[in-house]
């Protein structure tokens, strides 16, 4: 399982993306970027945010 805290992204936010894959984590910050913080991912910010996602301990 991957994981992505939304405030490591700078988003003033408690989110946290969880999913399987790292291509539906972006998937999914995309949507939540765009419906709670009005911002729509860039190349520039989808690049940092791949350094960002961890693999999550079981
Ligand atoms: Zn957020």
């Amino acid at each position: 399982m991957k994981v992505l805290h939304c405030q490591d992204v700078g988003f003033d936010c408690a989110g946290i993306i969880r999913a399987q894959h790292e291509s539906d984590i972006l998937e999914l910050l995309a949507q939540h970027a765009e419906l709670v913080h009005q911002v729509k991912l860039t190349p520039e910010l989808v690049e940092r945010i791949k350094r960002l996602i961890c693999d999550e301990a079981y």
